[in-house]
């Protein structure tokens, strides 16, 4: 919780000088209720979410003094609200095995690094993981999954660049199906500026597995940068239904103005969100829980 809450304090601070300054000496009226109200989606909460906290102080306080500490409860209270039901674990059940992920985002939202911080968290629950550097158009990319790979000790395939990333992807759920490793994460490209051939890219992969495993990817994790904003929003509508995304990873919340986000993001399409990225190293990738998160950016 240390790291996380010290990680949205810009997101809090932001949040909660807007909220002092809009509540000092003031009675409850339209005026700093509309004040608040733009304050909140200022903070990228969403409108509903901004509503909805509004509307709470409205039917508890108008026309009486108002405290920061009153609004911020509510604030808190609401943002747990959203962000309960979503704050779900992401569960490998034994007898799927291998368990396949399948990690899609754009680049530089922290899918290799999440894919490096997971594979340290499987390991240390005594699982064995095989990595796929399905980013084939970069040979950066391919290099950085290999020295998550030597630093967690696992093996990562790859292919020369520019090949087909499906084959590759056919290739590692095989060998983990001959190995009985138990989870194979497969990296995917991330080039936004083509979208419909990334989208044929995916669904292709997507495809190749299945031929493989007709059940897999048994989870397909869209990371998502919490300091683009709105722009996470777009990213999800994009790969949400092509690439049948099951679960979030947002990632980069240590040091974010924008950590609110991830409640409009909640509210608007209810996907699970399965962990949060709080820094670069291999450690710093914590399941989601919604209090914590609550509690972290009503400051
Ligand atoms: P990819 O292009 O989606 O694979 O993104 P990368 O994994 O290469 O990450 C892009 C940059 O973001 C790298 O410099 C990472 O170290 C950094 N990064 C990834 N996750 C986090 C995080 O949770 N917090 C911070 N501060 N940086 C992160």
């Amino acid at each position: 919780f240390q790291r996380l809450s010290s990680g949205l304090k810009r997101s809090s601070d932001n949040l909660t000088s807007s909220i002092s300054a809009i509540f000092t000496k003031r009675k409850l009226d339209d005026q700093t209720l509309q004040d608040l109200e733009d304050t909140l989606i200022a903070a990228d909460l969403g409108i509903d979410t901004a509503m909805a906290i509004t509307d709470k102080l409205r039917a508890e306080k108008f026309d009486k003094d108002v405290s920061t500490d009153d609004v911020r409860a509510i604030l808190a209270a609401e943002v747990e609200n959203v962000l309960g039901p979503v704050a779900v674990p992401l569960s490998i059940p034994i007898a799927t095995t291998p368990f396949v992920i399948l990690m899609v985002g754009v680049n530089g939202s922290g899918k290799t690094t999440t894919i490096g911080k997971l594979t340290a968290r499987f390991k240390a629950e005594g699982k064995s993981v095989l990595l796929a550097a399905g980013d084939t158009f970069r040979a950066a990319a391919v290099e950085q999954l290999q020295v998550w790979g030597q630093r967690n000790d696992v093996e990562v395939l790859t292919r020369p660049t520019g090949a087909d990333a499906s084959g590759l992807a056919f290739d590692a759920v095989a060998k983990a199906q001959e190995t009985g490793t138990d989870i194979v994460i497969i990296d995917t490209a991330g080039r936004l500026q083509n979208r419909a051939e990334l989208m044929d890219e995916l669904e292709k992969i997507i495809r190749v597995i299945k031929k493989r495993d007709a059940s897999a990817p048994h989870a397909t994790l869209l990371t998502l940068d919490a300091t683009t904003g709105q722009n996470a929003l777009n990213q999800v509508e994009i790969f949400g239904q092509k690439a049948g995304v099951t679960g979030l990873v947002m990632t980069k919340l240590d040091g974010t103005a924008r950590g609110g986000i991830l409640v409009a993001i909640a509210k608007k399409f209810g996907l699970p969100i399965h962990y949060i990225g709080v820094g670069e190293s291999i450690g710093d990738l914590e399941p989601f829980r919604a209090d914590e998160f609550a509690r972290a950016i009503a400051g």
